[in-house]
């Protein structure tokens, strides 16, 4: 094999989303390496992106950075052309990019509230999906490829009291990994999903819940709280050819809670 087909044989394009840090960026650490391009999107904060993308490239990525709003659909489809144009052929995607929002009960649940955390994380998932079946997908030519969701423990223990709401949106990632799993599998494309359980990101500090963390910890039977580096193993895990036979499975990654 000519060393042009074996870098085009070895080279992955992988979008991760939410990957300025938490559990996107040390997403983007493990992946990266000769060959593993890595497209990083973020919603804002650029200071972060650039550092990381910096020791990425240090570790021989292509890294291109892409600030969008998963939520809109047309900042999501200039993403993916971004990503075309840069990079082309798309092997691989994490749907990692979720937000919380402050801890209450049932009545402190209101319209603009709700409709974000969907917008963000269920219809920012679909629409990522989307565009990605688009160029991976064998029936439009695309040679397969492989989607990690990421969900949360929330999504089947409900946060009662603390976010009902973002529970069900994880809910709902869950049903699009089973669903579009079976239906993607006919294209190449693997769909499956991870459940963190409660890793230590900044992510906390968005639902007031951080002080809460410490006594949660003792309750999970590994009695700590996870890493993202942790959660990123089984993302890595599930992308990755060692896990050709899952379709459309979430895996818990969550310390036995
Ligand atoms: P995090 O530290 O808060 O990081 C979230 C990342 O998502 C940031 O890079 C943020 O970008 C980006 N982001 C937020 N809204 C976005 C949007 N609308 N469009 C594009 N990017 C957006 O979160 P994390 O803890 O790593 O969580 C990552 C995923 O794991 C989420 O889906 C979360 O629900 C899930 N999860 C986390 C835990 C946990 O305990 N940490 C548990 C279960 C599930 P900016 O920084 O630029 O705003």
């Amino acid at each position: 094999m000519q060393s042009s087909e074996a870098d085009s044989f070895l080279r992955s394009v992988t979008l991760v989303t939410g990957a300025a840090r938490g559990i996107g960026a040390a997403t983007a650490r493990l992946l990266a390496g000769p060959g593993q391009d890595l497209a990083l999107n973020y919603r804002s904060d650029h200071a972060a992106a650039e550092a990381l993308a910096e020791a990425l490239r240090a570790r021989g990525s292509r890294v291109l950075l892409l600030p969008a709003d998963v939520a809109d659909p047309q900042q999501v489809a200039r993403m993916f052309e971004r990503v075309d144009a840069e990079f082309g052929r798309l092997t691989g995607l994490v749907n990692n990019a979720g937000i919380v929002a402050p801890s209450t009960g049932v009545q402190g649940i209101d319209r603009p509230r709700l409709e974000r955390l969907f917008a963000v994380n269920v219809f920012g998932t679909l629409y990522c999906i989307q565009q990605a079946a688009r160029r991976m997908g064998t029936a439009s030519g695309g040679a397969g490829g492989a989607i990690v969701n990421v969900s949360s423990r929330a999504a089947q223990l409900g946060s009662p009291g603390v976010y009902v709401d973002y529970a069900a949106t994880k809910g709902a990632v869950d049903s699009l990994t089973v669903g579009l799993g079976r239906e993607l599998i006919a294209q190449g494309i693997r769909v499956n999903g991870v459940r963190p359980g409660i890793i230590e990101t900044d992510i906390h500090a968005d639902s007031g819940t951080e002080a809460a963390l410490p006594e949660a910890a003792r309750a999970i039977p590994i009695g700590r709280l996870g890493r993202a580096d942790e959660v990123a193993q089984a993302i890595v895990w599930l992308l990755s050819p060692a896990a050709s036979y899952l379709v459309g499975t979430t895996l818990d990654v969550a310390g036995g809670r």
